[in-house]
């Protein structure tokens, strides 16, 4: 079974370092998913209120056998519920679709800075309630820019433990890496390959030949000796394995370097940009 590093999180608790993300998996078949996911040796599971599939990783957990404080479980606020009254009634619900008392990290999905008055601050707030209380055993952000996570060390008590970005090859987001670095926050990143897209880039490939590994194991490797937290999202049962297979090469620092020249900026990012994403869910 690989080898997970685990990462110390500026509250002294422990993350692993590689994980599974459930974002796009059918509620119907997460559960499943999750179960191949933990039977592989994966220990971490990402999910989100906006998923509609806590339910299933819950049950996967549960159904595994697996001690629950073996396992690494993250959820995220809904974008509906930053108001203080509505995080408290989401987090509750989370903690009961997921059928266990506690989170290991809770995070405000999206900053959602145009919305309701530019007030991430007072949401932050009550994520240190759940945070005191024990029901959130670390808290953290999720898409928060330069400015925004200066926002919350300027006016709140906790820094996040970890902030969850877009980063791969195409959109290596080095400003909020870099801040997050200087600041003791951990960087988690999202679609770390991109959904796919940066599989048949000629460098990675290339380095991927050379080394006898896929473009998606090598792509997962780079995050990983970069000191950010993974976790691929795949239905496919070999590739939820292929994806696990990751500690047992290492890249070269030319090979870093040239995958971190991938770098497009902000035409390379796949995703919204956090300063103006302002969905909201309907109800
Ligand atoms: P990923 O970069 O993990 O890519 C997932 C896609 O790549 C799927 O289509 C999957 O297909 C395919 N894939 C996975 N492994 C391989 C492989 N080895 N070879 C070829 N194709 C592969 O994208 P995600 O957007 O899902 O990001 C991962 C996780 O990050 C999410 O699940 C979620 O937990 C988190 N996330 C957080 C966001 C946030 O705002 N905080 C936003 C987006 C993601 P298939 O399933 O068919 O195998």
């Amino acid at each position: 079974m690989s080898h997970v590093p685990d990462l110390v999180m500026n509250n002294g608790k422990t993350i692993p370092q590689h994980g599974f993300g459930v974002f796009q998996i059918d509620p119907a078949e997460t559960a499943d998913a999750v179960r191949k996911a933990l039977d592989i040796g994966y220990r971490h599971i990402d999910t989100a209120e906006m998923y509609r599939n806590e339910e299933g990783v819950g049950e996967a957990i549960r159904a595994s056998g697996i001690d629950r404080s073996d396992v690494f479980v993250t959820s995220k606020l809904n974008n509906a519920d930053h108001r203080p009254d509505d995080a408290w009634r989401a987090f509750e619900g989370t903690l009961k679709a997921l059928g266990f008392d506690y989170v290991d990290l809770f995070l405000i999905h999206w900053p959602l800075p145009t919305l309701y008055d530019g007030d991430f601050v007072s949401t932050w707030q009550t994520l240190e309630e759940f945070y005191a209380d024990g029901r959130a055993r670390s808290i953290g952000v999720s898409n928060f820019q330069v400015d925004h996570l200066q926002r919350l060390a300027d006016e709140t008590e906790t820094v996040p433990a970890v902030n969850q970005i877009e980063v791969h090859p195409y959109f290596t987001n080095e400003k909020v890496r870099t801040y997050g670095k200087e600041h003791g926050i951990l960087t988690e990143a999202w679609s770390p390959i991109a959904q796919g897209g940066v599989l048949n880039d000629p460098t990675i490939s290339a380095i991927a030949e050379r080394v006898g590994k896929t473009t998606a194991q090598v792509t997962l490797r780079w995050h990983v000796q970069r000191g950010d937290i993974i976790f691929p999202k795949s239905t496919t049962p070999s590739r939820i394995r292929e994806n696990f297979e990751i500690f047992d090469f290492e890249l070269t620092e030319d090979d870093m370097r040239a995958i971190s020249a991938l770098d497009k900026g902000e035409e390379g990012r796949t995703g919204s940009n956090p300063d103006v994403f302002d969905f909201l869910p309907r109800r």
